[in-house]
């Protein structure tokens, strides 16, 4: 997910003139990182995933542009970010021989401030917006519900709501009981069947089109309940468990019942202040709590009302059922 209010560009240029020239013209817009070589950009691509385009500088001493455009387009990690190329060679062989590398863009030294300005710009809106769509798409592969990036982001605009306006929210954490037995005993493609239904099972038993249920990861999980309260929060997590459980996929080697089961830990919070890692923690010790009390069950953390012109805080109360 993308929090950063500026996007990043890497320019990528041997000589100091042009770079301090680039860095100038987009600084205000845009955060600048600069590389003085082909080498220094591939090694600030390994480690540094933020990189939203790059103006690739041609004629370089070692390696030159064509080959870093070689090498970014050969990485995982880096093939989908646009390239500029920026150089003096201006030949119609040059920047065809660039384009057919998968440069996105040819501009020619010297060159033109607005033009530079607004290639750059024009590039990284589109980055923007594939960005967004991949968010607003963000499905799981297998269970196709929604993805852990799309939670996180529904999270984090709950968690500005409840700041916001004191909203009450819950969310619950879901794991599968004894799922690495339910895979060694019944196979992997047995597990992702479960995983599907259990994924379709979660989503059918959520109630408001506000209401958000996604994979976590693995055989997790999570559910987002905007304007609920705990009770609210256990009653669903509740009628979750009992319809995963009334499945009835069997599970030999299940410790607690002859099919597979979940357990729950979940929290409620209003006026949230902490951050979304605190919150998931906060939620996985009730799940935890759940797994150790002996799986298959709910276990909920609801914080202590807000009573106007009370004394001492009430303390917060943490049930299982
Ligand atoms: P517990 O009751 O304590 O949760 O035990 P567990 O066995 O469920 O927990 P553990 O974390 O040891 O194992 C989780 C298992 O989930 C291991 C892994 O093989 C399986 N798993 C995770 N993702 C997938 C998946 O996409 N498909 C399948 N088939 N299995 C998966
Ligand atoms: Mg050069
Ligand atoms: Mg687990
Ligand atoms: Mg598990």
């Amino acid at each position: 997910m993308n929090h950063r209010s500026k996007q990043r560009v890497l320019v990528v240029e041997d000589e100091k003139i042009s770079r301090t020239i680039l860095s100038a013209l987009l600084k205000d817009e845009f955060q600048v990182i600069l590389a003085k070589s082909g080498e220094q950009a591939l090694e600030r691509l390994a480690s540094d995933d933020q990189i939203d385009l790059i103006l690739l500088d041609v004629l370089m001493p070692d390696m030159d542009g064509h080959e870093v455009l070689r090498r970014i387009k050969a990485g995982d990690a880096t093939r989908d970010i646009p390239v500029v190329f920026i150089t003096a060679l201006n030949s119609t062989n040059d920047e065809e021989k660039g384009l057919k590398l998968g440069a996105s863009d040819y501009i020619g030294k010297p060159f033109s401030p607005a033009i530079v300005k607004a290639r750059v710009s024009n590039l990284l809106r589109f980055v923007r917006q594939r960005k967004l769509l991949e968010t607003l798409a963000g499905r799981d592969g297998l269970t196709e519900i929604p993805n852990r990036r799309a939670f996180d982001q529904a999270l984090l605009q709950e968690i500005a709501r409840s700041l916001r306006g004191g909203q009450t929210f819950s969310l619950g954490l879901i794991d599968v009981d004894f799922f690495k037995q339910y895979n060694d005993c019944y196979g992997h493609a047995a597990g992702d069947s479960t995983l599907k239904q259990v994924a379709k099972t979660v989503v059918d038993a959520l109630r408001r089109p506000t209401d958000l249920a996604a994979r976590y990861g693995g055989e997790e999980f999570v559910f987002i309940l905007p304007d609920s309260d705990a009770a609210g929060g256990v009653e669903v997590a509740e009628a979750i468990r009992q319809l995963v459980a009334e499945l009835g996929i069997e599970h030999g080697k299940s410790v607690v019942a002859p099919h597979v089961t979940i357990s729950v830990g979940g929290v409620t919070v209003s006026g949230h202040h902490g951050s979304a890692e605190e919150l998931l923690m906060a939620a996985d010790r009730q799940l935890y709590e759940a797994k150790r009390l002996g799986r298959n069950r709910v276990c909920w953390s609801a914080p202590a009302p807000a009573v106007v012109g009370q004394t001492a805080p009430a303390a917060d109360s943490d049930a299982c059922a």
